[in-house]
């Protein structure tokens, strides 16, 4: 199963190994047209449920690289031992080792006096993050489970010790609900203390059965305030007039995880018109190609320009769509099949007379004419 997926992947360019030329270099993968339009899809849907959908969050995008003091103050130094990665800033005699950073959180930690001598947010509020993320992991395995440079999409949600409780169930549902979103199974797992990270007083992992077994997909820490008073820093609070420590609750998402987990779920085989077919059945809201858009038959030219006008209409309304005319129909439905494409729309000679379309449903194969005014409706 695992073989099929990354064979797919390859074939159609969602994910190559990195620098294949030179024979790759573990731990280290590069996404491809498809995967890279997957992955800014499930990006947008993680922005809009955990930062729009809300009033109390903000967006951050740290460095990478930070001052050597960050990673030794909050315990990754010493914690993460050879598994981060050293870089030499600068050049000639001046030169300092610093680090490539383990997880995106820092960053937020290290600016929230910036943050809040700039927005003044009243407790509790969060703040967002993308970026990568880079773990000398000793052994590099499973595709993009467990690669040395990842992705995470963070949040560090600030809030008085005392209701930490409270948000910690609010963001455990939003988390499961992203992932049924996404059509993801996942399994809620509570880390028992000795297997926590150094930081947490609870953890629940969100596993995922993967092809190669249950392992983590996500996880959920309350972080306590343990960052925030390594790097010395507090917040006056406004209901009691003192200086207090907020405490931190971390939904931390792994986006390549993410996305092994949507392709694995996403996976299907089965039969259609007596033949076998392999397809993606991937949530609408994420495909990388909501619709592709077919002349009948190439050599036609009032097919095809029809066929070019149906796409930029829809295109100008809908941006993620397709013009294919490679091959046959069949062989451009196999192919739109296998990147998980919902629609397929065939522009044929009645479309001349009645501008009426085929529409393609992915899942089932079935065919509807729909008229072409209706298009963008039908593909909502
Ligand atoms: P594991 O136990 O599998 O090594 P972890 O508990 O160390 O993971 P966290 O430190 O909680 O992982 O990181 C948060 C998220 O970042 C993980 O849930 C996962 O989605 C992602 N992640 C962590 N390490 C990797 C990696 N090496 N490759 C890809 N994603 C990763």
């Amino acid at each position: 199963m695992m073989e099929k997926i990354v064979s797919l992947c390859k074939r159609r360019g969602f994910v190559y190994p990195s620098s294949e030329i030179y024979g790759g270099i573990a731990g280290f993968w590069n996404y491809g047209h498809y995967g890279t339009i997957l992955k800014e899809n499930i990006k947008c849907l993680w922005k809009q449920r955990f930062v729009f959908d809300r009033e109390d969050m903000f967006m951050t995008d740290t460095s990478i690289i930070s001052s050597p003091k960050v990673l030794e103050t909050s315990g990754h130094v010493s914690t993460f031992g050879n598994e981060i990665f050293e870089v030499e800033i600068g050049t000639g005699g001046e030169t300092a080792i610093s680090h490539l950073r383990p997880e995106t959180a820092q960053g937020i930690f290290t600016d929230f006096k910036n943050l809040v001598d700039t927005h003044h947010p009243k407790l509790p509020f969060g703040v967002a993050q993308i970026g990568k993320a880079f773990r000398n992991e000793i052994s590099p395995r499973d595709f993009i489970f467990r690669s040395r440079e990842f992705e995470q999409m963070e949040v560090e949600y600030f809030t008085r010790e005392k209701e930490w409780e409270k948000y910690f169930e609010i963001w455990r549902n939003i988390v499961n609900n992203f992932a049924i979103e996404i059509s993801v199974k996942v399994h809620e797992f509570e880390v028992p203390e000795d297997d926590r990270a150094h930081y947490s007083k609870r953890t629940i992992d969100f596993q995922f059965d993967y092809p190669f077994g249950r392992q983590e997909l996500w996880g959920l820490a309350y972080r306590t305030d343990f960052d925030l008073k390594n790097h010395k820093l507090d917040y006056l609070d406004e209901e009691s007039g003192e200086k207090i420590t907020p405490h931190v609750i971390e939904p931390s998402l792994g986006i390549d995880r993410t996305i092994l987990a949507v392709l694995s779920s996403a996976y299907m085989e089965d039969e259609l018109g007596g033949e076998a077919r392999t397809y993606l059945k991937l949530p609408k809201q994420i495909a990388p190609v909501r619709a592709a858009v077919f002349p009948l038959l190439k050599n036609k030219p009032a097919l095809v320009s029809k066929a070019r006008e149906v796409y930029t209409n829809l295109k100008s309304q809908i941006s993620n769509i397709e013009f294919d005319d490679n091959g046959n129909i069949g062989k451009r439905y196999r192919r739109q099949d296998e990147i998980g494409t919902p629609y397929c729309i065939t522009i044929d000679f009645d479309t001349l007379k009645d501008n009426t379309v085929t529409v393609r449903d992915r899942d089932t194969g079935e065919q509807e004419r729909v008229k072409i005014e209706n298009l963008k409706e039908k593909l909502q």
